[in-house]
Formats: structure tokens, sequence, C-alpha cells
């Protein structure tokens, strides 16, 4: 769904005029005359005649992690993207004025679950995995982050999830930069991320990982899927203070700070949940729950039936629901007992100062 409100705030991410004209078929830059096409469910809006040198594997192999991702439908908010996005709404204060831009949204899916809070949400993603209802519910445009085609202060909210691990320096400052240009002085915006840190209580986090990797060997399960998802991950801000250091050196100043000791978080993730879903993926005397894409490993192929599976019952909000609702606040119970104490994965909260 394209909101028209968007087109005001547009501009042409080839030469940086505005405002863009709208045509039948697109938005037109009334200098270089480029046209930027509405496609299904999002505005093109990508520069054009600009070379980068780095470009994300979710661009690069968009049609393969098309595949193995399994993105086109959404579950809703829980686990570990249910503790994000409830952090995300704590952090945000979501108000029904805001104008919001969900920076690298990839599926789009905290921007589907956030929508519904804000007067326009606005999702950005150079490769084009969106859901099927993020493409309803969130006007969508596909875009360079390092030129993103809007406006100086359009943004009273910018949030950036599971991003900055994935770049190099120089497009961490040049995302951090274009993010700040776009949102409106005392805006704010929300990364999470990860530096290379430890936690000091991982020896206590390990005891997950080591049952976790049991299982593995005794052929339970495997994290194919984990390794895919991580594979590009660059971790270029490698401590803290590099973090600190990037968003001032875009102009944003730090106003708040959570920590993820991920204690509870790993036992979920390693020993529980990947229990339960070698359960209800296993494929013996059942019938398949949908299409699960050839070329995945079997692990993976059992993870994206698990799912598909789980996703009938969650619809549905009965007691699966409510079970993994639960499982989702055991998690976040790391983040109000350990969320002072410094390690590698961070929800930080920044202000654009005004002037
Ligand atoms: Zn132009």
């Amino acid at each position: 769904m394209i909101n028209h409100h968007i087109f005001p705030l547009l501009q042409c991410p080839t030469c940086r005029v505005r405002p863009l004209i709208v045509e039948t078929g697109g938005v037109r830059c009334p200098r270089c005359q480029t046209l930027y096409p509405f496609c299904d469910g999002y505005i093109d809006l990508m520069p054009r005649g600009a070379e980068f040198d780095y470009v994300s594997k979710y661009v690069s192999d968009e049609e393969q992690l098309a595949a193995e991702l399994d993105y086109r439908e959404l579950a809703p908010p829980l686990l570990a993207a249910g503790v994000r996005d409830r952090m995300l709404r704590r952090l945000m204060r979501w108000s029904k004025n805001d104008v919001a831009l969900d920076n690298g949204c990839g599926t789009a899916k905290h921007a589907v679950w956030n929508a519904k809070y804000v007067k326009m949400m606005v999702g950005t993603d150079p490769a084009t995995l969106f859901a099927d209802e993020a493409a309803r519910t969130v006007t969508l445009t596909k875009a360079d982050s390092r030129l993103l085609p809007f406006a100086d202060n359009s943004f009273d909210k910018v949030f950036a999830i599971d991003i900055l691990e994935h770049f190099p320096l120089p497009v961490i400052d040049a995302y951090l930069a274009e993010s700040a240009r776009v949102l409106r002085p005392g805006g704010r915006m929300l990364a999470f991320s990860n530096t290379r840190e430890r936690s000091p209580i991982q020896p206590l986090i390990d005891i997950s990982r080591h049952i976790g990797r049991l299982f593995v060997k005794a052929g339970i399960y495997d994290f194919e899927r984990e390794k895919l998802r991580k594979s590009d991950h660059v971790k270029a801000l490698e401590r803290w203070e590099d973090v600190v250091a990037a968003f001032e050196r875009a102009g944003l100043r730090p106003v708040k700070v959570v920590f993820w000791n991920s204690l509870f978080t790993t036992f979920v993730e390693h020993v529980l949940m990947k229990l339960g879903e070698s359960i209800i993926g296993r494929t013996r005397g059942r019938k398949p729950a949908g299409d699960v894409p050839t070329r995945v490993s079997a692990g993976a192929a059992r993870e994206i039936r698990a799912r598909q599976r789980m996703r009938a019952h969650l619809r549905a909000k009965g007691p699966v629901y409510y079970a993994l609702l639960a499982v989702t606040l055991l998690m976040e119970l790391d983040l109000w007992l350990f969320g002072w104490m410094r390690c590698g994965s961070y929800f930080i909260l920044v202000e654009k100062p005004r002037q």
C-alpha cells in the first residue's frame, strides 16, 4: 500500500531534487527526468547510475535467500523477534502523529507490527523480500540506505533492527548520516545490533550452547539456517566505544542503552525451541503443511516445515500462541535483569539534537 502522504517527502535519490512529480506509472524527477516506477506493492527509488563497492548479501543473493528465508508470510511477534519488537515499542514510544521509517526493513515485519501505532509507517530496503502483509499495510520503497529518497527532516522516528552488523565502516557512516539527515531535529532513532564484545556471564550462557551442540552431534537438529542468516555479519563496530563514536559522527546523541545478555534467550533458542522444532518439523507420518523449497539442507527444511505448521496454530491465537508468548517473556527477562551489563548485543536510542 502506498500512502499518498509519502509523495511530498520524496526526493530524487540520483540528483537530490524535490518534489517529485506524481504520474500514473511512478514518480518523476523534474531535473534528471528519471521515472521511479510503482512496482508490485512498492516504489522503486534506487539511485540511477550510482556504483557502490559494497552490496549486502541480501541484495546480491536475493533470489537464493528468497527461497530459503521463507519470507512472504509473517508470524506474530514472538521469541527473539518478539523481544526486539516489544523493546522497539517501549523505546520508540509511538505517537499517533508519528511518521516512521524502518530503514533496512527486510520483510518489513517490524514495520507491519507497529504500523497501527503511527500516522504513516515507511519501510525501505534495496532487496525486495517484503512480506505480503507489508505490501498491504506499509508504504514500501526499494532504495539504497546511502542515498535515501526522502527529504531532510522527513521522519519523527527511524529504526534499524539487525542492520549495522552487516556493514563495513564506510557504509555504516553513510547509513547513519542519511538516517540523521531524514530525521527531524528532536527526532529519535533506535538501533539493535551486535559488537564483538562478550557478556560477563558468557560462561553461564555457554552451558546452553554446549547442550545445543550435543543435540546437533546426536543428529536431533542443526543450525544451518542460523549460519545462513549470520553468514555476512561483519561487525565492523567491534567495541561499544565504536558504536557510540559512529552515532556521534552522524550527529546523533545517545539517550538510552539496553544490553541483551542472552542467558534465558540462549537456553530458549539453542535447547527449548530447537527441540520443539525437531518434533513439530518431522516429516514421518505427517502431511506436509506447505511447499518447502528444494535446494535447502535437511535442518533448514525441517525448520521451515515447523514454522509453517506453527503459523497455522498461531493464527488461531490458541494455546500454542500463549505458550510461545510466555517463552518470549522469559527471554525478555534477560533485558530486565541484565540490561545494564555491557555486552555485545545492544539496543541504542539516539536523538538528533534541536539546533
Ligand atoms: Zn533527479
